[in-house]
């Protein structure tokens, strides 16, 4: 039986292992079949995969694109990209340059509420500074006593409507899309249940919206199985692909241990009414 996890981050973005150890810790809880969505980066594929070879994994390049559909962040994950396509390398690199200067901002906003130097301090976490974000932020915050973990961190300061948020203009839904198939990708919606939940949320109507303008402009599947997302959400979603014949993912969206959702290997099943992603399209 196959071990699909077809999302997961390393270093090179938001998670704490390297792509190396990432990978290690996949094949030792039986994963077979492993794709790297760093946001908004491609830099550890190369590492990843060759760690993969090693263990005699299957490996596919991925990468989690950050988004802005109307007032939501989306995320659009890539599977089977090409890392080194021009348009895909380019607006990638647009995407992250936005990052450095919205951290100052987010600093600066937790300044005026008596937390310091929290730039500084976030910067530590991030291997990479043009990819700091905000889960460097919430390390540092933990760190600096201010919470017990990284996910009180977002609920009291990161998350819309509170003093650390500062909105942000991603890439455009079309353009991710266009980036990701162009480079001979498969086009994602990331854990769709996570744009349903929270101030500000998506509700059904709009949700619809969004999936068919998501498959209009090229986009092939849903992530139905995620660490985010409750087993009734995954019947839900499971209706939402059936409804717009989109294929079906999954992954844990792993960040590191102790830190995340779920840990890598053995997810549930995907819903039977589902078409698997890896069955519609050849992932490499
Ligand atoms: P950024 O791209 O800097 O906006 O950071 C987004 C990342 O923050 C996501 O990929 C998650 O890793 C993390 N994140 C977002 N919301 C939460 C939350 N409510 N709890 C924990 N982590 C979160
Ligand atoms: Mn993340
Ligand atoms: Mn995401
Ligand atoms: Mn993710």
């Amino acid at each position: 039986m196959l071990d699909y996890d077809l999302h997961c981050h390393s270093n090179v973005s938001d998670g704490t292992l390297t792509p190396t150890e990432l990978v290690e810790r996949a094949a030792g809880r039986g994963v077979t079949m492993l794709a790297l969505t760093d946001h908004d980066d491609t830099d550890g594929l190369e590492e990843a995969r060759a760690a993969a070879l090693r263990h005699g994994m299957a490996f596919v390049n991925g990468v989690e694109i950050s988004v802005t559909w109307r007032k939501h962040t989306l995320h659009v994950v890539g599977l089977g990209i090409d890392p080194a396509y021009p348009p895909l390398v380019e607006g990638l690199q647009q995407v992250r340059g936005g990052r450095s200067a919205r951290a100052q901002q987010m600093s600066d906003e937790l300044a005026k509420i008596g937390i310091a130097g929290v730039f500084q301090g976030a910067l530590k976490y991030a291997r990479n500074p043009n990819m700091i974000g905000r889960t460097h932020f919430a390390r540092y915050l933990v760190e600096a006593g201010y919470c017990r973990d990284v996910k009180s961190v977002f609920n009291r300061y990161l998350v819309t409507g509170k003093p650390g948020y500062v909105p942000h203009q991603w890439a455009q839904l079309a353009e991710a899309i266009k980036w990701i198939r162009g480079s001979g990708g498969v086009a994602v919606l990331a854990h769709p249940g996570r744009y349903m939940v929270g101030k500000n949320s998506m509700g059904k109507k709009t949700m619809t919206e969004l999936l068919g303008e998501f498959v209009s402009l090229g986009g092939q599947a849903l992530e139905v199985v995620t660490g985010s997302h409750t087993t009734e959400q995954y019947g839900e979603f499971a209706r939402y692909a059936d409804q717009f014949n989109l294929s079906c993912s999954c992954g844990s969206d792993f960040h590191g241990p102790g830190e995340s959702y779920r840990d890598m290997g053995r997810l549930p099943d995907l819903p039977l009414r589902c078409r698997p992603v890896w069955q519609s399209h050849s992932l490499k």
